[in-house]
């Protein structure tokens, strides 16, 4: 057993059947009743102690059978949350409830989940299903929460590497970065972080628009091997960050890569896309659909400002980046605040109506790797409001010649907007009200991704989410 591990059984009572880690996160099981429903102070008592994030869920015996549980969960999730589905992950004693206002099924101060948890000892988590249909979330949800159990036994295989020594003496220190891309290009991202105890990979994308042997990063670099790689943190889905993930998968890496929920969905519908696109130009993708279902299997969900350990000297906190859904930036605290560094990936400084900003307060910083894309001094754009103002004349003018606008728009970010835009324009009576956008292809697979995850969305969008102007903004949009 982890040294970790020892400390914290040693704390408690003899009621742990066992303890596992999911990644930088500790799950204690018991079968004892009472300690499963009262233990909570107790196990606060030791968070506070030792600083890491540990739940308590109940041993596989004190389980309800699943067909009760569900028939329990059902009468207490009221029908207004709308509940769609119910998974059972019986490795970690969890069970998935996806409605379609999580709100309502989570209750005041999460006290319908605490009655689930008393009626069934499952520990129910609450899902959003996405108010447009994503076959993609479904598809990955069922991959996370299938019961064949490797998930838990590679969640807990992090957990041990990450905690391998719970009480490092001091040792050398440094830090190393390798660009094995984009570095004096746009394209193919790719950073090798090394320290003494990690090898991280920040990104690895590909560059769609250039020849064969540009395509990729630099990943023959002598200082580079897969084998010996213990994460890969992903900044956003866009294929110059994300593409060649899939394909470290396929050379047989089977460690973890951290993103956050929307940055994997998109980079897993983008990587089904790209697969697509290569079939039909008739050349053979360099992954395949078994690929994009491994990257699955082995990734980490991390919400924005969510601090986690990810190796024994490096900690990982994602920041907004207002780029695209879920892009973050990335925060590195290593060797316990010896050194802290921001890798900004692509990001975006003004508010735009899908995101807010991008984040500039951080707890310390002592590098900062930075995207400089549009950073040239002939890359002056026109304001925000002239841009918009262009795009409504150009659409009114066009109808009012009875014509159509077709609109060809890059599918994840800009094409969202657009439809905002357009659906803002009709909103204050720039555009007539009979005016609907028809969206096809990609753009409507990533907008459905969009309604999954309204926490991610800026705040004046996420209200609306929650209010009844989204009813007025589906009913605009319409699917080709
Ligand atoms: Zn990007």
């Amino acid at each position: 057993m982890s040294d970790i591990l020892k400390v914290i059984l040693g704390e408690l009572p003899k009621v742990i059947d066992s303890g596992s880690f999911e990644g930088a996160n500790i799950v204690l099981y018991t079968s004892d009743k009472k300690f499963f429903l009262e233990g909570e102070e107790e196990i606060r008592r030791i968070v506070d102690k030792i600083k890491k994030r540990i739940e308590l869920r109940a041993s596989k015996e004190l389980l309800l059978e699943k067909e009760k549980a569900e028939k329990i969960i059902l009468e207490l999730v009221p029908k207004e949350a709308e509940p769609q589905k119910i998974l059972f992950d019986e490795e970690r004693s969890v069970v998935v409830i996806e409605v379609k206002k999580p709100g309502l099924a989570i209750g005041k101060g999460g006290e319908l989940l605490k009655e689930i948890k008393e009626k069934t000892f499952w520990t129910p988590i609450i899902l959003r299903v996405p108010a447009i249909e994503s076959r993609i979330t479904t598809a990955i949800r069922h991959t996370l929460f299938e019961k064949e159990g490797y998930r838990k036994k590679f969640l807990n295989a992090i957990g041990k590497k990450i905690y391998k020594e719970w009480s490092p003496e001091k040792k050398e220190e440094w830090v190393r970065i390798s660009f094995l891309g984009a570095a004096r290009e746009v394209g193919r991202s790719c950073l090798l972080l090394q320290t003494p105890e990690s090898k991280i990979l920040l990104d690895c994308g590909i560059d769609v628009a250039a020849g064969n042997t540009e395509k990729f990063p630099y990943l023959n670099a002598p200082e580079f091997d897969l084998k010996n790689l213990d994460a890969i943190i992903v900044s956003h889905a866009h294929l110059d960050h994300s593409g060649l993930l899939f394909y470290l998968y396929k050379l047989g890496y089977r460690g973890p890569c951290y993103m956050t929920p929307p940055t994997r969905d998109i980079a897993a519908l983008l990587a089904l896309d790209f697969i697509g696109v290569s079939y039909k130009k008739a050349e053979s993708p360099f992954f395949k659909v078994s690929d994009v279902k491994t990257m699955i299997k082995h990734s980490i969900e991390l919400n924005y400002n969510e601090v986690t350990d990810i190796t024994p000297d490096v900690r990982l906190t994602f920041y907004n980046a207002g780029h695209c859904l879920g892009s973050a930036m990335v925060h590195l605290n290593i060797g316990n605040g010896l050194h802290n560094l921001l890798y900004t990936g692509d990001f975006k400084f003004s508010k735009t109506r899908v995101l807010d900003r991008a984040a500039f307060h951080f707890p310390r910083l002592e590098t900062l790797i930075c995207e400089s894309t549009y950073g040239g001094k002939e890359n002056v754009f026109l304001p925000r409001k002239e841009l918009e103002n262009m795009l409504i004349e150009i659409i009114k003018k066009t109808l009012e010649r009875k014509g159509k606008v077709l609109i060809p728009v890059l599918g994840v970010g800009r094409g969202q907007e657009e439809i905002l835009v357009i659906a803002n324009a009709i909103k204050e009576g720039l555009l007539p009200k009979d005016v609907r956008v028809y969206v096809d292809g990609l753009v409507w697979d990533v907008t459905a991704i969009h309604t999954a995850y309204p926490n991610f969305l800026s705040s004046s969008l996420r209200t609306l989410v929650f209010q009844y102007e989204y009813t007025f903004l589906m009913e605009i949009i319409k699917h080709v």
